[in-house]
């Protein structure tokens, strides 16, 4: 391992994954070698330590006590909040956009701390959001739009210390129109895929924050057409 290797980490993949969030770190360490970049994957698992020294975290998605368990498990290793306080990427899906928040309230009606890296809270809704999102990025965040697959219950409400990832074209996303949220080089979104393999362009978003410049582009056929393929079935869906 040289100097130079981006050091991805994985963040607790034994509770949280749901509907293949651990593909997002293979997709960032694929894109980063096909530009002959080094890379790693380093998985944090519940019982590990979590490390504060990483250029890039990843958090998936789970339901409420798992979430409930990560989150209470990070805040008490707050490895992710003083690597975010240097610079480092923070990348998270679904659960982990709740938990990265002030506060969340559970289906239970129990309210638990996040570990504030982005301004908002999460409480239940009155209806699960399950399906196809379609999502426009916002200003900076990429011309592209987004397509992901969501299953949850939370609402999300973003503060001023946040802005929303981009509007949602169809789908539920935050609740308000709006999905995710980013604060400096903490991002966070519903979209499930994993979502990284199902938008590229948001990939290397990311591993531009962490290279300091945008990666150069790479022809990948294949990922246009699994790209192609969904933002056509949520058309469909809603027409
Ligand atoms: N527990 C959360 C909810 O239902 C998150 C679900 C998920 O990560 N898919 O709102």
């Amino acid at each position: 391992m040289t100097d130079s290797t981006v050091r991805i980490g994985l963040v607790l993949p034994d509770i949280l994954g749901t509907y293949s969030d651990s593909g997002n770190a293979t997709v960032l360490r694929q894109r980063l070698r096909w530009r002959d970049v080094p890379a790693t994957v380093l998985e944090i698992g519940y019982d590990e330590p979590v490390p504060a020294s990483l250029d890039l975290y990843l958090l998936g998605g789970g339901e409420d006590e798992a979430q409930t368990l990560a989150a209470s498990r990070l805040r008490a290793n707050p490895g992710i909040q003083r690597a975010a306080a240097r610079g480092a990427v923070v990348f998270a899906v679904c659960a982990g956009l709740q938990l990265l928040g002030t506060e969340f309230r559970t289906f239970a009606g129990v309210r638990h701390e996040g570990l504030g890296l982005l301004d908002l809270t999460t409480a239940p809704g009155k209806r699960r959001a399950v399906g196809e999102i379609v999502v426009r990025a916002g200003a900076g965040l990429g011309a592209e739009p987004l397509t992901g697959f969501e299953n949850h219950l939370g609402v999300t409400t973003i503060g001023p210390g946040s802005r929303p990832l981009g509007e949602v074209l169809s789908g539920t996303g935050n609740g308000d129109g709006t999905d995710g949220a980013v604060t400096g080089r903490v991002l966070a979104t519903y979209l499930h895929g994993p979502v990284l393999a199902r938008n590229p362009m948001l990939a290397d978003l990311l591993l531009g924050w962490v290279l300091g410049a945008p990666p150069p582009a790479l022809p990948l056929p294949e990922v246009s057409a699994l790209r192609r393929e969904r933002l056509h079935a949520a058309k469909r869906r809603h027409r």
